[in-house]
């Protein structure tokens, strides 16, 4: 279950969050749970879940190791800081900032290459669904990202699907339409990679999942968790999720 709280929260409020959420979620062992948190929380983010079984990630990286690049964090650096896990291609990167499936497959190598487990995006918009394009979209954006890895590569990292009409918009996925397009997904994983990897893949579902939509996600056998960035705001209703 991972968080991503986007372009929200201080440092000082980040300490607040796990001062209430470590405790609601101390005795959850079914679930790996990570916190993906704007770059300046992370030092705040990590020494509050010091000694806790919950991990803490990013929301992107450059894939240079360092060099000229402006405002911009490289896998090093969130090595270095204690991040466990990086966000690549969410869908509003994709959409604001420019991301192509070119540098998503970029950024999940160096991610990769520092140890840091990725956990890669791919989601169709509203237009593609409504014109049955959902499975074209999503093999488009496999081939052309996670596709490129090797099987080693494949092998440590995490998907996560998220149709990007269901993105802070509270309109969710039925857990039939996520199950087909999870299938989808890992159709495309076995094709490229084989069946004991497919198999072995974590595939999250993300789009408005909330404490009293996650038990149905989570009764699909395809969903093997979620990412979640609304409801992990708030550590009463991110721990919901967790504790479904
Ligand atoms: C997300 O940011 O990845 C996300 C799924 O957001 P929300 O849960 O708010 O729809």
């Amino acid at each position: 279950m991972a968080g991503n709280w986007k372009m929200f929260k201080s440092p000082a409020e980040t300490t607040t969050f796990f001062e209430k959420f470590l405790p609601l979620v101390a005795a959850s062992h079914h679930a790996e749970v990570v916190i993906c948190a704007p770059f300046i929380d992370l030092a705040a983010a990590i020494g509050a879940t010091q000694g806790s079984a919950v991990a803490i990630g990013g929301q992107n990286l450059h894939w240079a190791k360092e060099g000229a690049f402006t405002g911009e964090i490289s896998g090093p650096m969130l090595k270095a800081i204690g991040c466990q896990y990086v966000i690549v291609g969410h869908s509003e990167r994709r959409q604001f900032f420019g991301e192509t499936d070119e540098t998503v497959l970029k950024r999940t190598v160096a991610a990769l290459e520092v140890g840091l487990t990725p956990i890669v995006c791919v989601g169709e918009m509203l237009a593609e669904r409504e014109a049955n394009r959902t499975n074209e979209v999503l093999k488009t954006q496999f081939d052309g990202g996670i596709g490129g890895l090797t099987p080693d590569q494949f092998s440590r990292m995490v998907i996560a699907y998220e149709p990007v009409w269901a993105i802070g918009t509270g309109k969710v996925a039925t857990p039939e339409m996520a199950a087909d397009a999870h299938r989808a997904l890992r159709g495309s994983c076995e094709a490229r990679f084989g069946r004991e990897a497919s198999q072995a893949v974590r595939i999250l579902y993300g789009g408005s999942v909330k404490p009293d939509n996650v038990q149905g996600l989570m009764a699909q056998p395809e969903i093997d968790g979620g990412l979640v960035g609304g409801a992990s705001l708030e550590a009463g209703s991110f721990a919901g999720v967790v504790n479904f």
